[in-house]
């Protein structure tokens, strides 16, 4: 989904990778590897005559929420990043509600 997201930015939105890596929320080394990766699944779906996936679909991928498990708090927050505390009440039982859309994106999650 995140090389679905670069693709869309760059070469649909033509935005420029310093715009895109900032709307993504990510550096733009990060943003560059992204877009190869990307561009490079495209042309082998193209030119192997393989299926093209894209998993995850209509998810808003400039935030996603979290729900605190403590205090009920809903928090609307930047995609990508992981979350720890609630702004709230300071616990870290927090649940990402798009985690079950993006399996591997956030890892295994929770603390050590
Ligand atoms: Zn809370």
């Amino acid at each position: 989904m995140d090389e679905f997201e670069a693709i869309r930015l760059a070469d649909y939105k033509q935005l420029d990778h310093a715009q895109a890596a900032e709307s993504m929320d990510i550096s733009r080394p990060t943003f560059s590897r992204l877009i190869e990766k990307a561009r490079s699944k495209v042309a082998d779906s193209i030119v192997e005559g393989k299926e093209l996936l894209i998993t995850g679909g209509n998810i808003d991928f400039k935030n996603t929420l979290h729900h605190c498990q403590d205090c009920g708090e809903v928090i609307q927050h930047p995609f990508g990043k992981i979350m720890d505390d609630c702004p709230d009440c300071g616990s870290n039982n927090i649940e990402d509600l798009a985690r079950p859309f993006l399996s591997g994106r956030h890892g295994r999650g929770g603390k050590k």
